[in-house]
């Protein structure tokens, strides 16, 4: 049985030793948390978002970069002090902007396929992740939003996504917690919420019972390929170094998966974005009542939400170019609550729990998926900000790179 590593317990990570398990692959998770899904699979914003597909690289968002930068309460406000890592990113985004339509339309065609595998996966395991499948409603509360909408429509609709504009009256049908003035919305039925923390955990279970190991509280310090096409990985746990050679390694990392990528001689320049979410504890009936089900993307303040069950509602956004760190600051947060505050006026928010998380942001938005230059080296990273909506499909298709490398035949399949 051939032996491969996975670096990274998050949803990616998780996914991966899924996949290549059920492909009859040895199968071992490093991970230097305690537990799966600790970093910026821990509290995003829960979308499984095909209507989120819409990638950045456009002139539009370039314009609205620079006006942002003077904005202390910007949705993506961009630090201007040098960085070799943040400027040769920027570049090799400019670079990609002729190619924003493609990449949009690839990447609607990949979270449609992911869905169904997530969904097969939760239901041949039985995991419980709060999934509500209820759509997605965009809203904008200007004609100017709206109309960029429209175009985005277009390449969403070519990529076989059925996301329909609506009315501010049929925004209260589908929606009849929804407060406010709209200029219109469009709707999306078939996109769906859940909890990406409670779904990983419940995959890693199951992942173990089939066979998976997973190494927590253990950190990878280095991976080299070898010449005999095997890979080298050194770790530490507690003081303790050891060195495992496995046959391949997939390297899931998040926002350290550049390093990784450096050390197998493979540039994956993921640059790190900073996002903030909060979970909305709804104690009591009237905030019950008074938080939406569907979930809503406001586009304007890059803000989205999902229900987590009868008393969660989680409120995510807002971008900060601001490199490794995670730390919280209260001024990102507090958008967030003053948006549910004048959205949703009945809901309480005595008790609210803050979060900050990386995206790991590739310049093209598309994650990196597939073999390294090296034998042996395999990438599933790079998700950026629709990591939780993609996943299930990129794990599926690293798993068959690496199925094909090793002439395995996959024996069961996640999903039709
Ligand atoms: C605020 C916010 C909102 C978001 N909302 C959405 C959304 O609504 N829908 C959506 O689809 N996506 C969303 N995303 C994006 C999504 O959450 C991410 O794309 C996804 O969680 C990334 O998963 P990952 O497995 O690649 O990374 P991670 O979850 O970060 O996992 C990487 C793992 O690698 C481990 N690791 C790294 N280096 C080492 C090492 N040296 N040794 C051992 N282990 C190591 C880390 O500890 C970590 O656990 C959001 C992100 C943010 C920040």
């Amino acid at each position: 049985m051939k032996k491969v590593a996975v670096i990274g317990a998050g949803i990616t990570g998780v996914t991966t030793a899924y996949a290549l398990v059920k492909r009859s692959f040895d199968v071992t998770v490093f991970e230097r948390n305690r537990y799966a899904a600790m970093e910026t699979s821990f509290a995003n914003g829960g979308q499984l978002s095909a209507s989120n597909a819409e990638v950045w690289n456009s002139a539009a968002t370039v314009f609205k970069g620079i006006k942002w930068m003077l904005s202390s309460d910007a949705p993506l406000p961009l630090n201007p002090m040098p960085s070799w890592h943040k400027y040769s990113w920027i570049g090799e985004f400019l670079r990609q902007i002729p190619k924003y339509e493609r990449n949009t339309v690839e990447t609607v065609r990949l979270a449609i396929v992911a869905r169904e595998y997530m969904f097969s996966i939760a239901e041949q395991e039985g995991i419980d992740f709060d999934l509500e499948k209820r759509g997605i409603l965009h809203v904008y509360a200007d004609k100017k939003g709206f109309d960029g909408a429209t175009k985005v429509n277009v390449l969403l609709n070519q990529g076989d996504l059925d996301r329909r504009p609506v009315t501010p009256s049929e925004m209260k049908l589908i929606e009849p917690a929804i407060q406010g003035q709209f200029y219109g919305g469009f709707f999306t039925l078939s996109d769906s919420t859940g909890d990406i923390h409670r779904f990983t955990r419940g995959l890693a279970d199951s992942s173990t019972r089939r066979g998976v190991r997973f190494a927590y509280d253990t950190e990878i310090l280095r991976a080299d390929a070898l010449a005999d096409g095997r890979v080298q990985i050194v770790a530490r746990r507690d003081a303790q170094q050891s060195t495992d050679i496995v046959d391949a390694v997939v390297v899931c990392a998040g926002v350290h998966s550049r390093r990784f990528a450096s050390m197998f001689g493979d540039h994956v320049n993921i640059y790190p974005v900073k996002g903030y979410s909060i979970t909305v504890n709804l104690d009591d009936e009237a905030s019950q009542n008074g938080a939406p089900w569907v979930s809503l993307l406001d586009d304007a303040a890059k803000i989205v939400t999902s229900r987590l069950g009868h008393d969660r509602f989680r409120v995510a956004g807002t971008a900060e170019n601001n490199g490794f760190s995670k730390d919280i600051r209260a001024d990102r947060v507090a958008p967030l609550i003053t948006w549910v505050r004048r959205n949703f006026p009945e809901v309480s928010t005595a008790r609210v729990v803050p979060w900050a998380g990386l995206r790991l942001m590739l310049a093209s938005m598309l994650p990196r998926v597939g073999q390294g230059k090296r034998p042996g080296v395999f990438y599933n990273t790079g998700h950026g900000h629709l990591g939780w909506t993609l996943s299930a499909s990129t794990a599926e298709i690293v798993a068959d790179n690496v199925a094909l490398s090793y002439g395995v035949v996959r024996q069961t399949v996640a999903a039709a």
